[in-house]
């Protein structure tokens, strides 16, 4: 019982999701003996192709827990009916056991609005009744954290990322970011760090509320972030900015890709029709964040891309390095050249 609570009590105090997952099987492992392997997988991607993604994965007394990068290709993971039971358990929002050499006991992972995910747990006997409460408890309070977690990350009309989450995820995932040997060594800045940022704001928007009333305005920006998260990869992140400003981090392995991801954006956004508003365009601005970038630094280089799309004729994705190059932008000065004071 003691092991329990403090389980809890450490799941609870955890805000970064990937160790929320990890303290997740961990815990899972340790208040239910007898454990061959514990996991927890989300489904990720588009409807139609959507796939695995394994979260956290135990293997008997691991000291830690593995999982699939954050960045992985969705067509590396396997399909949703690789996995017939998980399939089963999430479609069917309900308990599902599998007798084997070993007993797979595969329960549904949700949040406040839909299925994610399942945990499988692989034990050598049945899980009994009473355990099997234990372990939907505990998802219950999972699930209850996770949704004041989106509570206090999300912003409420989109569903999408909030600014506040933005210099944080920035930095985390920039962190981790390969650099080239060289840079490592005697700690240079301005490397390739394989993330692009990319700013968008929408053509006229004011217009539209004008027109059309700020509610129909809404349904615009609920809409387009829809479209966006559509047009990109499952592990870009998405961010409302502002009013009508969003903000993409991209992983990418060239300025080239990002240019064909924006440009995808760009022209899906083009070419829906708005039930009420009609047609709407967007301005995109994009930079790669270079080793050393603080957030602001990285904004302001696609910031200023976008400023340009929106002076010469909007409806445009800009990348800022090729406007330097062209000569049609002066450069930032370079990250870490900035002596303050
Ligand atoms: P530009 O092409 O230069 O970006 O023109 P714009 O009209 O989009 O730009 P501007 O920044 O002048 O206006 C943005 C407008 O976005 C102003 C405001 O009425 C609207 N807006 C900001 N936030 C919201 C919101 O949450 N809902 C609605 N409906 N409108 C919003
Ligand atoms: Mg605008
Ligand atoms: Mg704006």
């Amino acid at each position: 019982m003691t092991e329990l609570v403090d389980r809890l009590a450490e799941l609870t105090g955890q805000r970064d999701r990937d160790v929320l997952d990890a303290t997740l099987v961990e815990a899972f492992r340790d208040i239910l003996v007898d454990i061959e392997a514990v996991s927890i997988h989300r489904r990720v991607g588009e409807p139609g192709q959507e796939r695995w993604l394994t979260r956290a994965r135990l293997v008997g007394r691991d000291p830690v827990a593995q999982a699939d990068t954050a960045w992985s290709e969705l067509e590396d993971l396997p399909l949703l009916d690789d996995h017939p039971a998980w399939l089963a358990a999430l479609q069917g929002e309900r308990l599902v056991e599998v007798r084997g050499a070993t007993h797979l006991t595969v329960f549904p992972v949700s949040t406040d609005r839909e299925v994610v995910g399942v945990l499988e747990i692989e034990t050598h006997q049945a899980l009994d009744a009473t355990r099997q409460r234990m372990v939907t408890s505990i998802l219950r309070i999972y699930r209850n954290f996770q949704g004041l977690l989106d509570y206090s990350e999300r912003d409420t009309l989109t569903g999408l990322l909030n600014r506040k989450t933005f210099d944080e995820s920035f930095l985390k995932a920039t962190a981790g970011s390969v650099m080239a040997p060289d840079d490592r060594v005697d700690g240079r800045r301005g490397a390739s760090t394989g993330y692009w940022i990319g700013v968008i704001d929408i053509d006229h928007f004011k217009r539209v509320n004008d027109t059309c009333g700020h509610l129909i305005g809404d349904e615009v920006l609920l809409l387009l972030a829809r479209l966006m998260r559509g047009s990109l990869r499952f592990h870009d992140r998405i961010y409302r900015f502002g009013g009508e400003e969003f903000v993409v981090l991209l992983r990418c392995k060239d300025d080239d890709s990002a240019a064909l991801a924006f440009e995808r954006l760009r022209s899906n956004a083009e070419r829906y029709a708005f039930p009420q508003a009609g047609r709407i365009t967007v301005s995109i601005g994009f930079a790669e964040v270079k080793a050393g970038d603080t957030p602001g630094a990285a904004f302001e280089r696609a910031d200023k891309a976008v400023y340009h799309a929106k002076a010469h004729g909007r409806n445009q994705a800009q990348s800022h390095a090729l406007l330097v190059a062209r000569g049609e932008l002066e450069d930032a000065p370079r990250v870490g050249d900035i002596e303050l004071f």
